[in-house]
């Protein structure tokens, strides 16, 4: 599947990079004031973050596991902040920045993470402040925490329901991506990754595993003598048919047009030989009337079978040797099932 890299993470990336020059430029100029200012402490902080940043910055471009480096670099860029904002000589006008951290973390580390990363550095923030301001109990002080407080938590309760409205629309997203819409089985897409799952799981059990294509005979019959959406409720019953006779744990997709996939997990080429044929007879009998009149074409299935071993070990060559089968039962007269 090419969705690897979603459309999410590379605006998070980009975001995280302008976050990394952005420390870097600041970093060095706060650096270089807080020297001026004998600050010490905190211009060494500065300094380390922006050759961190620096380091970090053409890696964040590439890596494959964003979401660890964000963390390996989000959390401690927090820490900086909380140790800065704990020294003695800098300025009050550091607590402002606390503020702003919820948005940051969510975006980058996700509503769970971000959340407790959020409110962790929060209570950090105020015990902080209170070491260093004292305890807020004129009303002078005390109107100064109620503001920060209020407006932290305000920023923090709208990035964190945003941000987990946007991980559902993305989970919809990729639910969408690998479902086809017209029979509601997963379509090709997911076929990939479940199909490595599968074959993993299986051969960690010693277990055989086989696939079979199907496509439905003279299906354009159906089209041309009733119409298309007669053809849709046609692969829609055969779906339906085809699901409800295969196992939870089998993996059945639309593989295209009127063509199916499946693929079995713990099943000899042999019992995948008597499940093609249940498969073909569930689609032979109790013909459904697909219009007025006539019943014409397609209840009857033609199946290629590939097992894994003798034909090959990985999808592509599955799908090869399954298919040349499939065109070989069309050839011989389809209705039938071929596995060797
Ligand atoms: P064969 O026995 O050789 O497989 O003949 P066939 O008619 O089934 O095969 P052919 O490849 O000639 O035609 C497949 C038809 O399936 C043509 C296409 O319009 C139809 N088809 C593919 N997808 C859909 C769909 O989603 N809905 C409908 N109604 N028809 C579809
Ligand atoms: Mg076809
Ligand atoms: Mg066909």
């Amino acid at each position: 599947m090419t969705i690897s890299i979603s459309a999410g993470d590379r605006q998070r990336r980009t975001v995280l990079r302008a976050m990394m020059v952005v420390t870097a430029l600041g970093g060095v100029l706060f650096a270089f004031l807080n020297l001026y200012r004998g600050l010490w402490p905190a211009a060494v902080v500065e300094f380390a973050f922006v050759a961190y940043s620096l380091i970090l910055l053409p890696i964040i471009g590439r890596t494959e596991r964003f979401r660890a480096w964000a963390v390996a670099y989000v959390i401690p860029w927090t820490g900086a902040m909380l140790s800065i904002l704990a020294m003695p000589g800098a300025s009050p006008s550091v607590f402002v920045w606390p503020i702003l951290l919820p948005l940051v973390l969510h975006f980058l580390l996700g509503s769970r993470l971000g959340l407790f990363v959020s409110l962790a550095s929060f209570a950090g923030a105020a015990l902080l402040a209170w070491f260093r301001f004292g305890a807020p109990i004129e009303s002078n002080s005390f109107t100064v925490a109620a503001n920060f407080s209020l407006a932290g938590m305000l920023g923090l309760a709208l990035a964190n329901v945003y941000e987990r409205g946007r991980e559902r629309s993305e989970r919809r997203l990729r639910e969408i991506a690998a479902t086809d819409m017209l029979t509601g089985l997963p379509n090709r897409n997911l076929l990939e990754e479940t199909f490595d799952r599968l074959l993993a799981a299986s051969s960690q059990d010693g277990e055989p595993l086989s696939i079979l294509l199907m496509d439905l005979d003279h299906f354009k019959d159906i089209n041309d003598a009733y119409g298309h959406a007669a053809g849709d409720r046609a692969l829609v019953e055969f779906a339906r048919r085809l699901r409800s006779e295969l196992r939870d744990r089998d993996f059945l997709c639309r593989f295209g047009g009127e063509e199916f996939l499946a693929v079995l997990p713990g099943t000899s080429k042999e019992v995948a030989r008597q499940v093609a044929e249940r498969l073909r007879l569930a689609w032979r009998e109790q013909p459904a009337q697909w219009g007025e009149g006539a019943d014409v074409g397609s209840h009857s299935v033609s199946v290629g079978i590939a097992s894994v071993g003798g034909d090959g070990t990985d999808l592509d060559t599955l799908l090869r040797s399954a298919d040349q089968r499939l065109y070989r039962a069309k050839a011989e007269g389809r209705d039938r099932i071929v596995s060797d």
